[in-house]
């Protein structure tokens, strides 16, 4: 048998060492609760990195692809399979009509967005423009469409044609656009830059800028879709409709899978040859993925994460008053964020020793992101650890 130790010790000498990893061996995880090597049980408010957004092993999950996976685990793409489409007709249903292309994670859906932007627009067209902060994943394309230097750093030359614009900043948008714009790619809230929300008047912006250039609007939805702010996607807090989303994360209930959703027109442009994923649209993940949106109607997911969502931005505005380091309270739904007047990573770990998961981005934001299926009761768990450990902080 082997320990906690033990397992570090076999990542030392052979996993390479990209992450900064929190010292936990996790042997399973069930709705919001996660189990260490050592049996010691963790409160999961930031579960999978919002992969989990129905909780952990939600058991539709588990039912639909146990099932799947002794009937067929992998067709590739050649053929026809009945999950992939019906996925994309409950995707289509609750969006605005797209049509989707299956890959395997965020970074690929935004590929795929961007590809998919260069071919439909004509040739002269090859900027993309994005925001400061913002995040849409590691491979090439996508961590060039990352408006944040540290991602950059060692990677240079990156590929052509991105343009960086400060979040909210209208007036720096209208500058950046030209006719070479393909398109506009941006976060409804972005995440992993700290919490932060599109104004309505930004996203009506970028609609009515790519409009009159004949660019298109790409959300990113990686992480603020499958229902976390309360609604299916978050463009839908806005009177806008984009041209493409992307989403990933919670769409597979913790199985891999990304997708990009394209207004049917544009989607035209992908024809036969011109993009692919070998393992997009598997029939496991599709499994998974209807499992996921039948849980969330079922059991009245995205009204838990509107009702919840409040109740935690109340409690957390209770700890904001009680303690100065806490700056303000920000996002939506279940994604939320306190600004720290310090930096946060420090309360990370201690929280962790205390039995709970959270998570700190951009040094000085934890964030609070519990899946949908949280209750009032693992809130005030919640809480009340953060509490003690600020308690000692103070
Ligand atoms: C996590 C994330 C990505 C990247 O997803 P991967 O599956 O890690 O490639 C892209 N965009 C946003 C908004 C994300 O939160």
């Amino acid at each position: 048998m082997m320990n906690t130790q033990d397992v570090i010790a076999l990542f030392d000498k052979y996993v390479i060492a990209n992450y900064g990893r929190l010292p936990k061996v996790i042997t399973k995880g069930l709705n919001n609760k996660l189990w260490d090597l050592e049996g010691n049980e963790i409160l999961d408010m930031f579960p999978g990195w919002a992969v989990s957004g129905i909780g952990h092993c939600h058991p539709k999950v588990v039912e639909a692809v146990q099932k799947q996976v002794s009937e067929l685990i992998h067709i590739d793409n050649t053929f026809y399979i009945t999950l992939q489409g019906q996925l994309a007709k409950m995707l289509s249903e609750r969006a605005f009509g797209g049509k989707s292309f299956f890959c395997n994670s965020g970074a690929e859906a935004n590929e795929a967005a961007l590809k998919l932007a260069r071919r439909h627009t004509p040739k002269e067209k090859y900027k993309f423009i994005t925001a400061e902060k913002s995040f849409h994943g590691r491979t090439f394309a996508a961590v060039t469409a990352t408006g944040q230097p540290k991602y950059h750093e060692g990677f240079l030359p990156l590929p052509p044609g991105f343009v960086y614009v400060p979040y909210n900043d209208i007036d720096a948008l209208q500058e950046a656009f030209d006719d070479e714009v393909a398109a506009v790619m941006i976060e409804p809230i972005q995440g992993e830059g700290g919490v932060h929300e599109a104004t309505a008047e930004y996203m009506q912006t970028i609609r009515d800028l790519c409009d009159a250039h004949g660019a298109l609007m790409i959300l990113d939805e990686v992480q603020t879709g499958m229902g976390r702010t309360g609604q299916w996607f978050g463009y839908q807090h806005y009177d806008i409709t984009p041209d493409i989303i992307t989403l990933a994360k919670a769409l597979g209930g913790g199985l891999a899978i990304g997708a990009m959703m394209a207004r049917p027109e544009i989607a035209a442009s992908l024809v036969p040859g011109t993009h692919a994923s070998t393992f997009g649209g598997n029939p496991l993940a599709c499994a998974a993925g209807v499992a996921v949106i039948e849980a969330i109607e079922e059991e009245g997911l995205l009204d838990n994460a509107k009702q919840t969502g409040q109740y935690t931005r109340e409690k957390l505005e209770e700890l904001k008053e009680k303690y100065p380091i806490i700056d303000h309270i920000r996002g939506k739904g279940l994604m939320l964020a306190l600004q720290l007047a310090v930096p946060g990573a420090n309360i990370v770990g201690r929280c962790l020793e205390k039995g709970l998961r959270i998570n700190c981005t951009q040094e000085t934001v934890l964030r609070f992101m519990p899946s949908m299926t949280v209750t009032k009761e693992e809130i005030d768990q919640a809480v009340a650890i953060l509490g003690e450990v600020l308690d000692e902080e103070e």
